[in-house]
């Protein structure tokens, strides 16, 4: 009905009515009244009001046929509709009305200019509307001291106050500052703020002005309080607002920005592709920070420069390599042992250890687990065994062969300073890996070389380390990467190369290779059915004969394990499988005779293996020398001769002792002119004294000796323990001779006498200590034996 932040500003000094009566205390009238409900006229500001009760425009309509005023005065209860005389408060003001407008609606307004405060005295009149007779109050105006100090104190909290608040003008205290008399200030201060009904009437009641500025003042006070709380509320709330909200909306406001900007410049597309790409990769926050960094030196970068080219490589390998993703480990020992039992054979050891590996995973999360390593010649299945773990645990399977990795940095990478810089091989296995955690094999760690570019071993290990690997260092990334959630499986053909530091922290699972009867297993339940599964053949289409494998095995293949055997067998298939597509309908029966037509001629030759060997010879010198007499050797033949041993290089490094008493027997016929027994092989290790030691590894040499035809095994009598695990069918096939002292070994492995076409060996010079299983005798001399030092 009313607004009172119309009348701000507003006020209207009134002249004349007032200093007229100013002498008179008191002056009687009589008027009409207009009760108003939810605001106070103050005397000088003009207040406008609608007018909507019969009563009111009646009374209005009486004021206007005459002198235009009337007696306004505020309802005691707002809400009243139809107020009576006991309804409204004594005092009130004297109203003049300066306008009266109709409005469509029915309503009407009016304008009412305040003008003295006035005093009800009784009604006169209440029916249409109410009449009054009325007094005027005439106000105490005396300029005190205390007045003139209030009036500087209501001024200058009114001025703090304009300027905290956003709804009161500025000019609000141009004009304040203006009014020359302190009760009218008074008036005008209040009539701006917003106070409630019952203040706004206190201040009415103040006759005495010094009193209604004491209020003023106060109330100034409060509106200050209120106004700074507010201020301060406010700030606090600004600085609330969280940082990252902030920053969180700036971004918003970039994207958008980019967003309209890329699609018209494919730079800036890319620098947003790529922040979206590094923010939703989950990296660590030092990563994330150190790739924004770089983005932000790629977007300041112009994109011609060479520079660009260089940091882009370098975000994308980043954002290309896993960080958070990882698949669930399944650890199911029973399903593993499905697993295992299905895709290999025999291998019982072996499988019995991956279960107990899987178990110990299960059962702690101690991911200190050793680190297995498959030890054995190629083909016997370490990499398809590290598949199936892989494949048991569900986890993603990656190989990383070392063969040949001679740098340090082929494994760390290289610093983004070198031209054409990558990442090492172990985050190129990583990435393609795309998880954190995928079953890593490292294939050939014998294989691995150091030399003037550093030593890889040592980068291995770090890699191997589970208190290193959670932040593997690569030159090329230059922030650390957390390898600590891969399980790592090493693969080797032979262990002594392999750095004693790094041989340190694997746990070493023989595979020694098979035996005839296991290959032919495993080619039936294994390789077969693979290569006719590859090669689109069905069992009506093709079948081998046990003894067409028997000759695939024995004149095909020459090897510890099965990958020639698989190689020939996938050859055969692909013969058949061309017959098939060329229209044969009946069942190929692969038989032996048949062999050479699918496979060529005869690779190997079973009786007749090459030699190979290697070792020290000093100790099979000394030997020699010691014995020289009993020998029947030339003394100081040493001094005589040219020793030349011709060890075939890539065999085994020469600190492999287990070829010593082959040396020293082969030197001792080379100088006695002593022929060696063409069937025998031998292994052990020689002092200087001429005593054989045992050595390692007898089951793979002793299958070894057996697939090279040999009949007499020559062996250290420490190792006859180790028979235990040779299997009994080679056992059948060969003659195993234990030896102590080298002596036992010339006298087995020699013959008798020098060089004779013919010669034939006599059983007396096997010693009577040793007790052969078997004795057989060599048809011809040779002037070396062989060894099976090495495999
Ligand atoms: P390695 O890694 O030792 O060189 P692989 O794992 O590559 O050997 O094996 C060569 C082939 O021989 C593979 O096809 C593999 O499945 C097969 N193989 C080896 N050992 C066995 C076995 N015990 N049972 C079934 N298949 C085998």
């Amino acid at each position: 009905m009313v607004t009172k932040k119309a009348t701000r500003g507003t006020a209207k000094k009134r002249t004349s009515i007032k200093n007229d009566l100013f002498e008179q205390q008191i002056l009687a009238h009589e008027l009409p009244l207009l009760p108003i409900r939810n605001t106070v006229l103050i005397p000088n500001v003009v207040t406008p009001l609608m007018v909507g009760r019969e009563q009111s425009i009646k009374a209005i309509e009486y004021a206007m046929s005459r002198d235009r005023l009337m007696f306004v005065v505020t309802q005691t209860n707002e809400e009243m509709e139809d107020p009576g005389p006991d309804d409204v408060y004594t005092i009130g003001v004297e109203g003049v009305i300066d306008r009266v407008l109709k409005l469509p609606d029915g309503s009407t307004s009016v304008l009412i200019h305040g003008q003295r405060r006035m005093r009800r005295l009784e009604y006169t009149q209440q029916t249409p509307f109410m009449r009054v007779r009325t007094e005027i109050i005439q106000e105490e105006t005396e300029r005190t001291l205390t007045v003139e100090a209030l009036v500087r104190a209501v001024l200058a909290l009114f001025e703090k106050c304009i300027k905290l608040s956003s709804t009161l003008p500025d000019e609000a205290f141009i004009t304040a500052m203006n009014i020359d008399e302190p009760g009218w200030l008074a008036d005008f201060i209040v009539s701006s703020l917003e106070a409630p009904i019952s203040v706004r009437q206190e201040i009415l009641e103040a006759f005495n002005v010094e009193q209604r500025l004491q209020k003023t003042c106060i109330l100034l006070t409060k509106e200050l309080n209120i106004l700074e709380l507010e201020n301060h509320i406010h700030t606090q709330v600004q600085l609330e607002v969280d940082k990252g909200q902030r920053e969180y909306f700036l971004r918003e406001q970039l994207k958008a920005i980019q967003k309209e900007l890329g699609e018209t410049d494919p730079t800036i597309r890319e620098g947003f592709e790529l922040r979206e790409k590094i923010l939703a990769a989950g990296m660590p926050e030092e990563v994330k920070a150190k790739a924004l960094k770089e983005l932000d030196r790629l977007n300041a970068t112009p994109s011609m420069a060479p520079d660009s080219g260089v940091i882009r490589t370098y975000l994308d390998w980043i954002v290309s390599l896993p960080w958070s993703k990882a698949t669930i480990d399944q650890l199911d020992i029973k399903e593993a042992h499905r697993i295992l039992e299905e895709k290999h054979y025999g291998l019982e050891k072996v499988k019995e250890r991956i279960l107990e590996y899987i178990a110990v995973r299960k059962l702690s999360n101690n991911m200190r687990s050793p680190i297995l390593c498959f030890v054995g010649p190629p083909g016997v299945g370490k990499t398809s065994l590290g598949r199936s773990i892989a494949e048991a645990l569900n986890r993603k399977f990656v190989r990383l062969s070392l063969g040949g990795v001679h740098d340090e940095a082929e494994i760390r990478g290289h610093r983004r300073t070198y031209v054409g810089a990558l990442p090492g091989r172990i985050l190129q296995t990583m990435k393609t890996a795309g998880i954190v955690n995928p079953l890593f094999v490292l294939d050939e760690i014998d294989k691995i070389g150091n030399d003037y570019r550093g030593d890889p071993s040592a980068a291995l290990l770090e890699v191997l380390d589970p208190e290193q690997n959670h932040a593997f260092s690569d030159h090329y990334l230059e922030v650390p990467y957390d390898l600590s959630k891969v399980i790592f499986l090493t693969t080797a053909n032979v262990l002594h190369p392999v750095p004693a530091a790094l041989r340190d922290r694997l746990e070493v699972i023989e595979l020694p290779g098979y035996t005839e009867e296991e290959k032919m297993h495993i080619a039936r339940q294994f390789l077969i059915p693979k290569q006719m599964q590859e090669h689109g053949l069905k069992a009506t289409k093709v079948a081998f004969e046990d003894a067409a494998l028997h000759r695939i095995i024995r004149e095909y293949t020459f090897e510890a394990g099965v990958r020639n055997l698989e190689r020939e067998i996938a050859a055969v298939m692909r013969k058949v499988a061309r017959k098939v597509a060329e229209g044969r309908r009946t069942k190929t029966i692969v038989t032996p005779e048949k062999i050479p037509d699918y496979l060529g001629p005869q690779k190997h030759f079973y009786e007749l293996a090459e030699e190979k060997m290697k070792e020290s010879a000093q100790a099979a010198l000394s030997y020699a020398r010691s014995r020289a007499k009993q020998l029947g050797l030339e003394n100081r033949f040493y001094e005589k001769y040219d020793i030349h041993l011709h060890l075939p290089a890539g065999a085994i490094p020469k600190d492999g002792p287990s070829a010593g008493i082959t040396m020293a027997t082969a030197l001792i016929s080379a100088l006695t002119q002593r022929a060696a027994r063409r069937d025998v092989a031998m292994t052990g290790e020689i002092t200087l004294r001429g005593r054989v030691l045992p050595i390692g590894g007898l089951k793979e040499k002793v299958l070894a000796a057996h697939r090279a035809g040999i009949k007499t095994f020559i062996l250290p009598k420490r190792n006859m323990k180790d028979l235990n695990e040779v299997p009994p069918e080679i056992m059948k096939d060969l003659r195993f001779v234990p030896v102590e002292r080298m002596d036992d070994v010339i006298a087995a492995a020699l013959h008798t006498l020098p060089f004779a076409p013919g010669e034939v060996e006599k059983s007396e010079h096997v010693p009577t200590k040793i007790k052969p299983v078997k004795v057989r005798r060599a048809p011809a001399p040779n002037p070396a034996t062989r060894s099976v030092g090495t495999v």
